[in-house]
């Protein structure tokens, strides 16, 4: 994006990638359907950005919801807001947009420089990159860097920079799993039987030590080693600093949100007879084996009484006991401190330095709020660096 803004001015871009090729991880959304923005009211869509709505209300301000669409447009890609107003490419496929967009640049006169992997600077101030045919020194007169946050490393961005640019005097927030799946001890029968079964429907529920709630209803995914999926990525930012603030959280779940406490006992309460458990709670209360795994897991002692039963069914607790590493993690939370930045995304105490994308300090949750962001401030970045090579 700042690349593109830059190009459609008499300036020289170079646009250096570490890979063989670029937008790795943006291809790797494209599988998802490449969940481009989202289509709720503004302010609903700025309050998305956790602590950081103030500073990224600007980046939107400059480039929103509406001009990504607008954007993808312009290639011929038509969008569409899907049933929970996530905004999708019509195709829901990532790659037609990828080449469109890199022969735009390219015919803007962008010059794509991959298998480049920047390592620091020399000592007079040159970038250096590591390359199949050595090392080389680029002295540019802006730099615009978008080296992305530490997921999913083996599409590029692994949060190498971080040494670099702190020793630098930049200020960067620690990086941190956002949209993450969690670690539960699972007994091993439990994860021997269920890992890889979707908890479909359930209502997650969760208060932080400061009396935050997170409340909603959706589905996840039982794992070898704990919880992820869509429902847990949700509140993932409010129980993984809850687990730094105190060692540890506990997520609540109803298995059956749409019964009440009273109907779930009532339905209990007809006799079991010769059924196993298992089956008493899948005919009469339509409780999934999955989720009757849960509460033999977590809440034995209350098996055999319908009322305690019905209790547990409405508020099962599960302790969570680590979020899942970077690498696993669909986003990065924490990176280069606004309050190091101007308005223009240039770190203040290095002058033609520019940040952009998810190296930045921000987070959001997933629903298109991801790559908005990046767009938005990859455009307020190439405006900055146009500005600086023009003084
Ligand atoms: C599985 C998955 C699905 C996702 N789906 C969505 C979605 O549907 N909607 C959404 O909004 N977001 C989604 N995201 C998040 C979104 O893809 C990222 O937030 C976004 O790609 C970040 O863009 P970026 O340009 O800042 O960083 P990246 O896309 O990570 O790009 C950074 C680039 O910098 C390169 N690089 C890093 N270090 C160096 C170096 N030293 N030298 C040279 N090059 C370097 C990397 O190789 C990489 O190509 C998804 C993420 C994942 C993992």
């Amino acid at each position: 994006m700042a690349a593109e803004v830059l190009s459609q001015h008499d300036v020289h871009v170079d646009l250096y990638e570490a890979k063989p090729s670029i937008g790795r991880k943006f291809l790797v959304a494209g599988k998802g359907g490449l969940n481009l923005t989202h289509a709720e009211p503004f302010e609903s869509f700025v309050a998305r950005y956790g602590p950081r709505p103030d500073q990224v209300r600007p980046l939107l301000e400059a480039f929103g919801p509406d001009d990504v669409r607008a954007w993808c447009h312009e290639f011929g890609i038509k969008t569409f807001v899907g049933a929970s107003g996530r905004v999708f490419p019509e195709d829901m496929k990532a790659l037609p947009l990828l080449q469109r967009w890199i022969q735009r640049l390219r015919e803007r006169g962008v010059k794509l420089q991959t298998r480049h992997s920047w390592q620091g600077w020399n000592q007079d101030g040159s970038l250096l990159f590591e390359t199949p045919d050595g090392s080389r020194s680029i002295r540019p007169d802006a730099v615009v860097m978008t080296l992305g946050g530490a997921s999913w490393p083996k599409l590029g961005s692994d949060g190498a920079w971080v040494p670099v640019l702190r020793q630098q005097g930049v200020d960067i927030a620690p990086l941190q799993p956002s949209n993450c799946g969690f670690d539960v001890n699972w007994s091993n029968h439990f994860r021997e039987r269920y890992a890889g079964e979707p908890l479909k429907s359930v209502e997650l529920n969760f208060t932080n030590s400061a009396g935050e709630t997170f409340q909603r209803q959706g589905s996840c995914v039982v794992t070898q080693n704990g919880l992820e999926g869509s429902l847990i990525y949700a509140a993932s930012a409010l129980v993984r600093d809850e687990i730094t603030a105190s060692g540890s959280a506990t997520i609540t779940f109803d298995l059956a949100p749409d019964r009440t406490l009273e109907k779930l006992i009532e339905r209990l309460s007809i006799s079991r007879g010769s059924r196993t458990i298992s089956s008493h709670l899948r005919s009469k209360v339509k409780i999934k084996r999955v989720a009757t795994g849960l509460l033999r897991e977590f809440a034995k002692e209350s098996l055999t009484d319908p009322t305690q039963l019905a209790h547990a069914i409405k508020a099962l607790t599960i302790p969570i006991t680590v979020a899942r590493p970077i690498a696993e993690s669909i986003s990065t939370a924490g990176g280069v401190r606004f309050e190091s930045l101007n308005e223009w995304m240039m770190v203040k105490s290095q002058p033609g330095l520019f940040c952009a994308g998810e190296m930045l300090d921000w987070e959001a949750p997933t629903g298109g709020y991801l790559l908005t962001a990046c767009f938005a401030s990859g455009r307020v970045a190439g405006q900055g660096a146009l500005a600086w090579v023009r003084r």
